[in-house]
């Protein structure tokens, strides 16, 4: 036979792994690994590895054997004999299995829930584009969901009126069929499911016309979704059961909500505050102004400081976002200050004053601070 993995290699676990960090390392990967709820091709041959390494591994005896002899204490022609005494893994690998399932999925009789392991339906992905006055305010939008659910008609079970079928006669009604093979652990015998009903112990007699004996229909829903007041790009809203129906009583997915907001013509955002600009004229920036400028709730007033310069930011306070956790952020405004394009003979007389007084000033402080420095 080919070599085989080493068994604490297969797990992940060290040599001198506990009982414990065995048993943990083996549920995970079981789960990982096992047939039903993972389809990729070698699923089933690694699933097989990591129970036949930690049917060895949990039991003290085999440990100590596999520790001093390796694989050969569990070879057929090895001295030790050691097959005899091994019942084949699937027994006691099953229960744990079935434990496993208990825990992700509660309930149902052990030989159903092998053959139709109740699974949760598929989550769906929606992305929500809003505008940025609905990011801002909250909005209500409907989104329709599609999926593959259970036929209403014949209950998911296919037949007509969800009656009309017999007891599978290749299974009598178990939904599992045994199979006897040969393998270096002596003879095995394995259990699978029922190739002519599928697991579901029943032969369809008569179709269901609805969804033609697959038991499946195509669902459509509308859900209308209350979005809260300041949400952003990256936002995530998660609806739980509201995805896609779940398979053999398995819950339902969830809803995933993508917020996109698409940028505002005014405002720049970061969080909870927003950015904007007003243009006032030079006379106001100097003289000083109450100047309209734009914020969420329509236009208000701002105070225009006199001699304010120019790219100064304003701040109004709480004029900002209120975001879903109640966070109330502030709005800030750049002034940009106008010039005029051209001036009069009589306003640039006017400004030249002002020129002049200013120099007047300047020269009258300087010669302050000369006389002060030679005293
Ligand atoms: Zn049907
Ligand atoms: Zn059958």
């Amino acid at each position: 036979m080919a070599t085989k993995r080493d068994y604490y290699e297969v797990l992940g676990v060290s040599k001198n792994a506990s009982s414990e960090e065995i048993q943990k390392a083996y549920r995970a990967l079981a789960k990982k690994y096992h047939p039903d709820l993972n389809h990729a091709p070698d699923a089933a041959d690694k699933f097989k590895e990591v129970t036949e390494a930690y049917e060895v591994l949990k039991d003290p005896d085999k440990r100590a054997k596999y520790d001093q002899f390796g694989q050969a204490a569990f070879d057929n022609n090895g001295a030790n004999g050691f097959s005899s005494g091994f019942n084949g893994f699937n027994a006691s690998g099953f229960d744990d299995i079935n434990d496993i399932f208990s825990q992700f999925f509660g309930g149902g009789s052990r030989s159903s829930r092998r053959a139709n392991v109740p699974r949760k339906g598929r989550d769906i992905i929606y992305t929500a584009n809003l505008s940025f006055e609905e990011a801002v305010k909250g909005t209500s939008i409907d989104i329709t969901t599609s999926y593959t659910g259970s036929c209403p008609d014949c209950h998911g079970n296919g037949a007509k009126n969800g009656t009309d079928f017999t007891t599978c006669p290749t299974c009598q009604g178990r939904g599992r069929v045994r199979t006897r093979s040969r393998t270096i652990f002596g003879i095995m015998e394995n259990e699978t499911t029922c190739p002519d009903c599928g697991g579901t112990g029943k032969k369809i007699v008569n179709k269901c016309p609805k969804c033609h004996g697959s038991g499946k229909v195509k669902k459509e829903e509308t859900i209308s979704v209350n979005i809260p007041h300041g949400v952003d790009t990256g936002n995530v809203i998660r609806l739980a059961g509201k995805g896609a129906e779940g398979e053999n009583g398995g819950p339902n997915g969830d809803l995933i909500i993508n917020i996109v907001v698409a940028p505002s013509k005014i405002f720049t955002r970061k969080e909870a505050d927003i950015y904007a600009t007003v243009s006032v004229s030079f006379i106001d920036a100097l003289l000083g102004a109450k100047v309209p400028v734009d914020t969420l709730d329509g236009q208000a007033d701002l105070d225009i400081p006199s001699c304010t310069q120019p790219n100064t930011i304003l701040k109004m306070r709480g004029k900002g976002i209120t975001l879903p956790n109640g966070k109330i952020g502030d709005e800030y405004v750049k002034v940009d200050i106008r010039f005029p394009d051209s001036l009069t003979s009589e306003q640039k007389k006017l400004v030249e004053q002002i020129g002049e007084l200013q120099d007047k000033r300047f020269s009258e402080k300087f010669s302050w601070f000369r006389n002060k420095k030679k005293n």
